[in-house]
């Protein structure tokens, strides 16, 4: 299972800070606004994100056990663009300091063997296109 479905340890550790302009209110299909609130003059945040203790709004979890993302298709980009530690064949600082936060260990290469097709242990994800569409994606510290 891909770690981010039981982790969701970032959705919880910073503020989720993105531009109005990819609010609903202004993009079509965009972050739902009821759920956000202005941060400054051009940023908009995710509820429960402004200020400790952070747990976005949009976040469906009991950390470290089960996590989704309840505004998946629609959540900011910030949230896109973090990736977990090694799901890409590199660390994530946010990634390691969201878990570590937590209680729990950064990820390793050897979480991610689940998807080596080639089950060849070679502490390399094959990523094939057979992971789960994507996970909760970790926001970006403002
Ligand atoms: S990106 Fe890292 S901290 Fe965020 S849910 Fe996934 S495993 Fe957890
Ligand atoms: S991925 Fe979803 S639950 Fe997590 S911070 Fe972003 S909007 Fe909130």
């Amino acid at each position: 299972m891909h770690p981010c479905l039981t982790c969701g340890a970032c959705c919880t550790q910073y503020r989720v800070a993105f531009h109005w302009m990819e609010s609903d209110e202004v993009s079509e299909g965009g972050v739902p606004a009821e759920l956000t609130q202005r941060l400054d003059a051009h940023r908009l945040c995710m509820q429960g994100t402004y200020a400790p203790p952070i747990r976005c709004v949009a976040l469906d979890a009991d950390i470290g056990r089960y996590s989704r993302c309840t505004i998946h298709p629609r959540r900011p980009s910030v949230c896109r663009e973090v990736d977990a530690s090694w799901e890409f064949g590199a660390p994530s600082s946010q990634c390691d300091r969201a878990r570590i936060a937590h209680g729990l260990a950064p990820l390793t290469p050897a979480d991610w063997r689940w998807r080596d097709p080639a089950g060849n242990d070679d502490d390399r994800p094959d990523d094939n296109g057979n992971s789960p569409s994507s996970p909760p994606a970790p926001p970006i510290a403002a």
